[in-house]
């Protein structure tokens, strides 16, 4: 049995290294940016007017001049007339390239126009006003983004305006989900009393479509020889297994010795946790390249909280991801005695400091609390009390 940060190390130092792949912008939100971008000219390409109104010499404002000549205009979109002489204005608007030979704007607000003169009321006036100069917010050349953030709003307005229509992203692994249990039926099913509906894959499925992961998702009877030839054949097919039940110590829990007659060796079997303490991680090399296989306990909880404490940070690095951590103020005492690592299910709130209240639940079978919270909060094994207003790392789902 090895400590949670140990079976966490042991996950990252294994990556399954994916690939990268183009794609149309507009199908980019969402995904995993795997190349920088760059700045491909300046920001703001020119010095550009900020406010519908007049463009003047600052000089001539200096030497007192109020009432300007209307030369003529300069709107967004044109190439940039040239101020002809002291005296003059160019009538510009938002967007425009400031006018040669002018500086500064003069809002519309602040004057009006009679026979082609504009006449600008008394007002303090700073040289360079309303103007947005050429390159004060990026150079050509500068990093706009990085590889391995995710590609929101902001980011795809980022990509567009430096002119990439088709942009680098991570291409998710081949996964499969494999469920195993004899008490398992289809939730179409009407179960019998001994009998249960299968949820695990609904939630591990539903977490993958949050990373654009899509899945296979199979489920194997307790039943040793039928197990390992489906097993087989799903490797061959998938980089990434996720196994959910059946690495338990009872007499039909097969799943770690089928994997390990399959060749797949095991990294760890066992983390000090509570839940999800069966966790069994393992790799499988072959000539077509390497399996990765989570074999997660069949407890709804413990399921859900090892693929979002180990499979999901896993996934997302392996597809280049910049992972972040967070952490929230714990709302309530709570005590945990044993010698594991404790994911408390907390609910969360914010109102300024990010508090997760206790809402224990009924252990990990009880599948129906995940609701009532929003993420698991790990306690370490070290200490036994935890006190209202400690702060300790969380796990989100939510
Ligand atoms: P196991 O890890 O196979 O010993 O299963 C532990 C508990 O989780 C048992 O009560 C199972 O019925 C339940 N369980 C296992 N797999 C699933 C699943 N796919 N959906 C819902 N419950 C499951
Ligand atoms: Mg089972």
């Amino acid at each position: 049995m090895i400590p949670v940060e140990e079976a966490y190390e042991i996950l990252m130092s294994n990556l399954c290294k994916s690939k990268t792949e183009p794609v149309d912008i507009r199908k980019s939100v969402g995904r995993i940016l795997t190349e920088s971008i760059y700045a491909d000219r300046n920001f703001p390409p020119f010095d550009r007017v900020t406010m519908d109104g007049i463009a003047i010499r600052f000089e001539d404002w200096q030497q007192g001049i109020r009432e300007f000549k209307v030369q003529e205009m300069q709107v967004a979109g044109n190439p940039p007339v040239t101020l002809r002489k002291s005296g003059n204005c160019i009538e510009v608007m938002t967007g425009a390239m400031m006018p040669e030979g002018a500086d500064t704007i003069v809002r519309y607000e602040d004057f009006e126009i009679e026979k082609k003169v504009a006449v600008v009321k008394e007002l303090k006036l700073k040289k360079g006003a309303n103007v947005h100069d050429e390159g004060s917010d990026r150079a050509i050349g500068d990093q706009l983004l990085e590889p391995g953030g995710i590609i929101g709003p902001a980011e795809a307005a980022v990509i567009a305006t430096v002119g990439e229509s088709i942009v680098q992203v991570a291409e998710p692994p081949k996964v499969a989900i494999l469920t195993t249990g004899d008490e398992l039926v289809d939730i179409d099913e009407e179960p019998l009393p001994h009998q249960i509906r299968k949820s695990n894959s609904f939630a591990i499925d539903g977490a993958l479509k949050e990373l654009g992961v899509t899945s296979t998702i199979l489920h194997l009877n307790d039943e040793k020889e039928v197990m390992k030839s489906t097993i087989e054949e799903v490797l061959d097919k998938h980089e990434v297994l996720i196994l959910s039940g059946g690495v338990s110590k009872g007499k039909k829990d097969f799943v770690p010795e089928v994997l390990e007659e399959l060749g797949v060796e095991k990294l760890f079997h066992r983390v000090k946790q509570r839940p999800g303490k069966p966790f069994w991680f393992g790799v499988r090399q072959t000539e077509e390249g390497t399996n990765y296989v989570f074999a997660l306990p069949g407890n709804p909880v413990s399921t859900f909280l090892c693929y979002y404490r180990y499979v999901k940070p896993w996934l997302f690095r392996s597809m280049g991801g910049n992972l972040t951590n967070e952490i929230a103020t714990l709302d309530g005492d709570f005590k945990f005695e044993p010698d594991l690592t404790y994911f408390l299910q907390v609910k969360l709130s914010n109102e300024g400091v990010l508090k997760a209240a206790p809402i224990a639940g009924g252990g990990s079978g009880d599948l129906a609390n995940l609701v009532e919270c929003d993420a698991f909060m790990e306690l370490p094994a070290t200490k036994k009390a935890f006190n209202k207003g400690e702060t300790f790392p969380i796990y989100r789902y939510r």
